[in-house]
């Protein structure tokens, strides 16, 4: 196995220790060569941190392993590709990719994934979902003209990518309504249901998703500030819950309509009935806080939570009726 595996099948209520000896196993494993993310279905974490370039996290970033292979990429931050390249996955095997919101930590190597697909043996249409805008921001489909439309795009030269010419597959894009806060099925492919709803990230317009997967229910926030309770609704009983960790306790306003506290991750999970509780895109002013936050989350949630590292892979065995 190589050494930057890291399998994870602690469930809810873990032994304290157990959940702080993975965290330390984890912080020391190097990030390099290939991390294969073995089980049946398993979330591995590409990129646990935020917009601030940090040699052990990359920015925004995951993906659902079906089989021993990728099956959806959520979010595209920096530093994510190169990770992506490690955890050995291929763009073949994706039947879509999900972004969050349009934020650089989110989605700034989107158009890297696409040209290095050019280099591989896929055909079929590859769905891209992703938000829709206002006025401060693009919506997906605007943002792709902008990124690799033909004519004005940055990447023109890829605009095969939106028509399926040139020996390009298309992407099949699926703005969905960031406004709409009430759940909506997005996708259904041969592994994957993916659901969407609009979550408030101050004034960026923004998705959180619900991908239903072989009997599991695996929720990724996105950034949010836990306003929209229809999220908890959506993701009732998710078997893992990847949330965004940006801020502590002490956030300013202004951080606390971006990202949710301790306290309001906490209650989202126990009310939610969420099993597990994967805490991501650290930023140094909520890992300077790390312990206090999970003590404040353990104040409310009744499991315990584990915190994120580049390339841990969580598998999620079936819950037994
Ligand atoms: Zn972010």
């Amino acid at each position: 196995m190589p050494q930057s595996n890291l399998s994870i099948c602690a469930v809810r209520r873990p032994g304290h220790f157990l959940s702080w000896l993975l965290l330390i196993v984890s912080a020391t494993l190097p990030i390099s060569g290939e991390a294969v993310c073995t089980g049946q279905v398993s979330v591995q974490v590409l990129g646990s941190g935020g917009p601030i370039a940090n040699p052990r996290r990359a920015s925004s970033g995951y993906l659902i392993w079906v089989d021993g292979k990728a099956r959806l990429l959520v979010d595209a931050g920096g530093g994510t590709f190169a990770r992506f390249g490690s955890a050995g996955a291929s763009i073949a095997d994706l039947e879509a990719i999900a972004l969050t919101h349009l934020h650089v930590d989110h989605a700034v190597e989107l158009p890297a994934y696409l040209k290095s697909a050019w280099f591989g043996d896929r055909q079929q249409a590859l769905p891209l979902i992703g938000p829709s805008g206002n006025l401060e921001f693009p919506g997906l489909t605007e943002f792709m003209q902008q990124l690799i439309g033909p004519g004005q795009g940055a990447f023109r030269y890829l605009s095969g990518y939106l028509s399926g010419t040139k020996g390009y597959f298309k992407t099949t894009l699926y703005e969905t309504d960031a406004d709409n806060r009430k759940a909506v099925k997005v996708l259904e492919t041969k592994h994957l249901v993916v659901s969407a709803v609009g979550v408030v990230h101050g004034p960026v317009p923004a998705l959180a998703y619900l991908v239903e997967v072989d009997g599991r229910r695996i929720a990724f926030s996105g950034d949010q500030n836990g306003d929209n309770p229809q999220f908890g609704k959506m993701i009732a009983d998710a078997d893992l819950l990847v949330m965004d960790h940006a801020v502590g306790e002490n956030a300013d306003k202004v951080a606390a309509k971006l990202h949710a506290r301790p306290t309001e991750i906490a209650q989202l999970a126990e009310q939610a009935n969420v099993r597990r509780l994967l805490l991501s895109h650290i930023m140094p002013r909520s890992e300077s806080v790390l312990e206090e936050s999970l003590a404040q989350i353990g104040k409310t949630y009744g499991g315990k939570p584990t915190v994120a590292e580049d390339l841990m892979c969580v598998e999620l065995p079936l819950r037994k009726p």
